[in-house]
């Protein structure tokens, strides 16, 4: 027994505990320029019986665990063992498996990046298959596109969701037309608004990912709004929004470099997400859960928390100038998590000494420093 199966590369940071199952490789798409994801890399379809070997594979690691706990005396009890096995998993998989049980072993996610091309008989079957292989599952959620989620058919949705399907991740980036053929996103706000709608009537979760930044200098304003635009016909559960960050492997990077991109500072992008809140009039939550975002703090729930929202990044527009930069480098070096860090005197004096190290005592750091220092969590 290897104890290994097959795993993508990524997740939502909201997956992080979930059992990972790959049902697909890769993106169909792969196009978009500011995703180094799955460059060079071909999609394919996975079979049905190979997916569901995965989840066999999956649960005989679920088996040993229990295994090692009765025989270590802890009575199947797997939260123990689990912790012990991920100090020395054997397999990138056994991590998983031992992580998700480790965690409570309720939720699942499958990978990679548009899981809903899937044949829908064969993805029902795929979810049906691991929620009787386990039963503790009470969560499953995907990736998608919305391209992909306008072509289903509404009752092809409701199936899935019935076969247990709860929620879907799709990647808005940008409500404005001009910015998502730039981008070559391959979906127009018409589409993402049919795609993101569907899915919402058919009772499966929705969540919605936007990019702050992404309009670079020359189309923030229209970024931000017509983003609100498209959310508020969606309605989505969730909005998720992230900065763009940048590193050599994303086609972005190379109109950065010969200019067509102008990209947008830190205190610009927060003038964006001020304008795309402000326009927002839905009713979803919205979490600012990925570290390349400035104020993660700017979170709540639609329309309740608006205003709240919008003092956060207010706060930090009137700082002064010195301490705008010692939060920025604070967060850009991950030494701050929210504006309040900087009433905490040895982490700001940490930070003041990074500053000072980064701006050979000037005080003054150029935006390349705060980008490559972005760049460096993707
Ligand atoms: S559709 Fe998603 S995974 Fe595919 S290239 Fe675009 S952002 Fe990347």
């Amino acid at each position: 027994m290897t104890y290994s199966f097959e795993l993508g590369p990524i997740r939502p940071p909201s997956e992080a505990y979930s059992l990972l199952i790959r049902v697909t490789r890769n993106c169909p798409w792969n196009r978009c320029k500011f995703c180094h994801t799955y460059k060079g890399e071909k999609f394919q379809l996975r079979s049905v019986e190979e997916i569901k070997q995965d989840i066999r594979t999956a649960k005989a690691i679920q088996d040993k665990i229990k295994e090692l706990s009765w025989k270590s005396g802890h009575g199947g009890r797997v939260k123990e063992i689990a912790a012990t096995v991920l100090n020395n998993p054997p397999s990138a998989a056994f991590h998983n498996v031992a992580l998700w049980l480790y965690a409570g072993g309720e939720s699942a996610f499958l990978q990679d990046a548009n899981s809903l091309i899937m044949r829908t008989n064969e993805l029902v079957e795929v979810i049906k298959y691991l929620k009787e292989t386990f039963p503790s599952i009470k969560r499953v959620t995907s990736y998608a596109r919305a391209n992909t989620a306008a072509k289903k058919k509404l009752d092809e949705l409701i199936e899935l969701r019935k076969a247990g399907l709860s929620r879907l991740h799709i990647g808005l980036e940008s409500g404005y037309d001009p910015l998502l053929q730039y981008i070559d996103k391959g979906v127009t706000a018409a589409v993402h608004i049919t795609g993101g709608r569907k899915v919402v009537e058919s009772g499966i979760s929705l969540c919605e990912y936007v990019i702050l930044g992404l309009g670079g200098r020359e189309m923030w304003r229209e970024h931000a709004t017509q983003t609100a635009k498209v959310l508020n016909e969606i309605d989505p559960d969730f909005i998720r929004v992230r900065t763009l960050a940048i590193n050599s492997r994303m086609p972005l990077h190379e109109e950065i470099e010969n200019g067509n991109f102008i990209r947008a500072t830190d205190e610009e992008i927060l003038e964006e997400e001020r304008l795309l809140i402000e326009h927002l009039e839905c009713h979803s939550n919205y979490v600012s859960d990925h570290i390349t975002n400035l104020l993660q703090e700017v979170e709540g729930q639609l329309p309740q928390d608006k205003e709240k929202m919008l003092a956060s990044i207010d706060r930090f527009r009137s700082l002064p100038p010195e301490e705008k930069l010692n939060f920025r480098v604070g967060r850009r070096v991950g030494m701050y998590t929210e504006l309040d860090d900087l009433n905490d005197l040895p982490k700001r004096q940490a930070v003041e000494q990074v500053v000072h190290r980064l701006s050979r005592g000037s005080n003054e750091i150029d935006e390349k420093t705060i980008y490559r220092l972005t760049g460096s969590f993707i």
